[in-house]
């Protein structure tokens, strides 16, 4: 494993401290009110996590793909949503910095930098996620213009996003479907409706909310790259960093449930001893400490590959998968440790346990993520 540069690693440093001495204390009180972090936000927009994947011109510090997951993982670390309110919005400066024109790179990526503009995709509609060609938001040419008509769900940030990479299909009849898919960059206007903000297990204080389009009208320079038809391959090149950024995201609410347990396990005694004496809690700290180091040097291994510039989505889906199925149970596991407070809501294990099933389905289920992997092991005539 390749270690990151001495700048590299003092950017993840600064962001280990901002969450240990400004989210931490914060984050419970903030979850449990469903509030939205604004302070944090604006310490995040300080810090210039909202511009990790925006290079120069438009931006001052971009870093490698290691680094970034390693900075999404300390921010969930502290508080899950703190890293939803980013990821999204790195998938986005990504797909402009590799298909933009410079145009598009020019209007959006230097506001993006400084988190001034954020933005978020939308894919999910409410008739389904996974199968996404099967989608039916449609963009028509009208004059000089497009008229957008559909609709979408669980858009995480799209209330507050200034920036909507809106996957459509601007020609339905198109086959392959995916070829009749484009990426519209969209802002909030007359025609676009913010419908429902969507109640939530876990993921507490940022918005994941319903949008309408109803006669929407986007500019005609709106098309991602300016060509139209390339939106589906270009959404799956995105969804390789946002696997990977999900991913991180499980070792961060998996780190966070291991380290209370581990605490409480020295803290708290039966029968006369701590209770990670007892074989059986002991056996639980030493399995969740084996998953959650196995799930991060699967995370950093996809987010190398990343960083070569070579397909990564058998390795983006494997850390996905196997993060996600990490933080869930050891997230349970730190509920055993704790016993009954770990039921409790004064105790910051049970927010892991509500948090951890999004990484499961978000940015394409775990069954999704499977038939992905397998497709690519035959394709690649195994593991390479
Ligand atoms: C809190 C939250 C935030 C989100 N944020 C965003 C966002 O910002 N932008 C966005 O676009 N989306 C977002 N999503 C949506 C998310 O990506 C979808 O929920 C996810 O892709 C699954 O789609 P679905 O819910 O329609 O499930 P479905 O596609 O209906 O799937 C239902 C079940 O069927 C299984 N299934 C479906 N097809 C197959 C298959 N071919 N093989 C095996 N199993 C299959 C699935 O794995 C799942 O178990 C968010 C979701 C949540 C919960």
């Amino acid at each position: 494993m390749t270690a990151l540069s001495t700048e590299e690693q003092a950017v993840v440093d600064t962001v280990r401290t901002f969450v240990d001495r400004e989210v931490r204390p914060v984050v419970r009180e903030l979850e449990h009110s469903d509030t939205y972090p604004e302070a944090l936000v604006e310490r995040m927009k300080e810090l210039g996590v909202f511009g990790l994947a925006v290079p120069e011109p438009w931006g001052e510090a971009p870093v490698s793909m290691p680094c970034y997951a390693q900075v999404t993982a300390e921010l969930a670390r502290g508080w899950m949503s703190l890293a939803g309110a980013m990821g999204g919005h790195t998938v986005v400066a990504k797909l402009l910095v590799a298909f933009g024109t410079r145009a598009q790179q020019d209007r959006w990526l230097p506001a993006m930098a400084t988190g001034e503009v954020r933005a978020t995709m939308a894919l999910t509609e409410p008739g389904g996620g996974s199968d996404l060609q099967a989608m039916r938001t449609v963009a028509r040419r009208d004059g000089g213009q497009w008229v957008v008509d559909g609709a979408k769900t669980w858009i995480t940030n799209s209330r507050r996003s200034q920036l909507i990479a809106l996957l459509c299909r601007t020609d339905p009849d198109a086959q392959p479907r995916h070829r009749g898919v484009s990426v519209l960059l969209v802002e909030h206007g007359p025609g676009l409706t913010v419908s429902k903000d969507l109640p939530k297990l876990g993921y507490k204080g940022v918005e994941s909310c319903e949008l309408v389009f109803d006669g929407f009208r986007a500019p005609a320079d709106a098309v991602l790259g300016g060509e139209e038809g390339r939106g589906f391959a270009q959404m799956m090149t995105g969804l390789e960093t946002g696997r990977i950024q999900v991913a991180a995201r499980a070792v961060g609410v998996a780190q966070a449930a291991f380290d209370d347990a581990l605490r409480y396990a020295q803290e708290r005694e039966s029968f006369g001893r701590p209770i990670w004496q007892h074989q059986s809690v002991g056996n639980l700290l030493a399995d969740m400490a084996t998953s959650l180091t196995a799930a991060r040097q699967l995370v950093l291994y996809a987010a190398e590959r990343y960083e070569t510039g070579r397909r990564c989505d058998l390795e983006a889906g494997m850390a996905k998968l196997f993060a996600s199925e990490t933080a869930m149970r050891v997230a349970l596991d730190a509920i055993r440790v704790h016993g009954g407070h770990g039921y409790s809501t004064e105790f910051d294990v049970e927010r892991y346990f509500r948090d951890a099933p999004l990484m499961i389905v978000g940015e394409g289920t775990n069954e999704i993520q499977r038939d992905v992997i397998a497709r690519q092991l035959v394709a690649r005539g195994g593991l390479g």
